[in-house]
């Protein structure tokens, strides 16, 4: 079929901006997306792959794809990730496609991510915003941890992680302590009013 002479060209869009959102496991990134992309609707949160068991109550293609290690090592030697890495001993990435796709779009994509797939971004894609979001203190981090119901050397491994990737805030572009939700989604919300006003 084709479109009536009249009718009004399409309207390019401007590729949509890549967010990343990242810091120690436990610090909450997951719900301070959750909030984010609720007062959101121009944005779109990447849903990644893991070879992580599901947690109770979460659901393959919705909080990940969960993968065995043959699919996970396949994909990324085929080249599906922007960016993948292990963590307490399970890989986990971004899926390449989907991202670019919703980015062609004009929307603006969301990923919460560890640091080590976080500095691929980077390197990968200079144009993305890169936010640390930090905890309050250890002792938050700990509780945090802990209330997520994982097994004690999980939690201990999981802790020293978040020890480790504390040291890299200052890679990020932006730093957000998330000592209180609304709060904290207030000032990842000035963030990108900031940077598209930029634009
Ligand atoms: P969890 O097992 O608690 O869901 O996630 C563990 C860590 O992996 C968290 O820090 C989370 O942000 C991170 N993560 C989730 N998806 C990805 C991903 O696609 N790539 C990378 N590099 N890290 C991810």
């Amino acid at each position: 079929m084709t479109a009536p002479a009249d009718a009004a060209p399409a309207t390019p869009h401007q590729p949509g901006r890549l967010v990343v959102i990242s810091g120690p496991g436990g610090v909450g990134k997951g719900t301070v997306v959750a909030e984010l992309a609720r007062r959101r609707c121009d944005l779109e949160v990447s849903v990644s792959a893991t070879t992580r068991p599901p947690r109770p109550g979460e659901h393959d293609g919705v909080d990940y794809h969960f993968l065995d290690n043959a699919d996970f090592q396949a994909r990324s030697a085929a080249g599906a990730f922007l960016e993948w890495a292990e963590f307490n001993g399970r890989c986990y990435g971004t899926l390449r496609q989907p991202v670019e796709a919703a980015c062609a779009r004009g929307r603006t994509v969301i990923l919460e991510i560890e640091i080590q797939g976080a500095r691929q971004v980077r390197q990968r894609r200079p144009d993305a915003v890169l936010v640390f979001v930090a905890p309050p203190s250890r002792d938050d981090l700990l509780a945090r941890l802990r209330h997520r119901g994982d097994d004690p050397d999980s939690v201990a491994r999981r802790l020293d992680l978040a020890e480790a990737e504390l040291a890299h805030a200052e890679e990020f572009d932006h730093a957000i302590v998330n000592d209180d939700l609304a709060r904290c989604v207030d000032e990842l919300e000035h963030i990108l009013d900031t940077v598209d006003a930029a634009d």
